[in-house]
């Protein structure tokens, strides 16, 4: 193993011990829940937006230890951002996760995120680590629910 895949799988490790923004919100502007029954993992996604920008983002829900982290660095990396940084953001993430090769993510704007390109090895562990941004993208559209057995 790698230096670097070593700090990854640090950096999922320590979002899993401590999951950062890891409350239900009241008064949400809008929230979904997200569901992956091949794992089991149940997400649920609030957003408090304010014109363009989430001036807060938080999760709740069990899961597993890679839809826990996905959803902890989530929010650490969209908090205080526009709408724009963050639609932005899902697409890196998508395209890191479920890209061909040729589409190359920009690591430099996936940071820490990276961390979860690991898990593309196990093609059931993917849906665990994206299931947290199906589920900000659905709140976003002004979808209540979503599943990844849609994909
Ligand atoms: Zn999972």
């Amino acid at each position: 193993m790698s230096d670097l895949d070593d700090l990854y799988q640090e950096i999922i490790l320590d979002h899993n011990r401590r999951p950062r923004n890891y409350r239900p919100m009241t008064g949400a502007t809008h929230h979904a829940d997200g569901h992956n029954p091949l794992c089991g993992d149940e997400v649920t996604v609030f957003l408090h937006v304010d014109g363009d920008v989430i001036t807060d983002i938080t999760f709740d829900g069990q899961g597993c230890a890679i839809s826990k982290a996905s959803a902890s660095l989530m929010t650490t990396r969209i908090k205080g951002r526009s709408l724009g940084y963050a639609r932005e953001l899902l697409d890196e993430v998508r395209t890191m996760m479920t890209g061909r090769e040729e589409e190359q993510p920009d690591l430099e704007k996936l940071g820490d995120l990276a961390a979860l390109a690991g898990v593309r090895k196990f093609a059931v562990r993917v849906k665990c680590a994206t299931l947290p941004w199906h589920t900000l993208e659905a709140a976003l559209a002004g979808q209540q629910r979503v599943t990844t057995e849609e994909e």
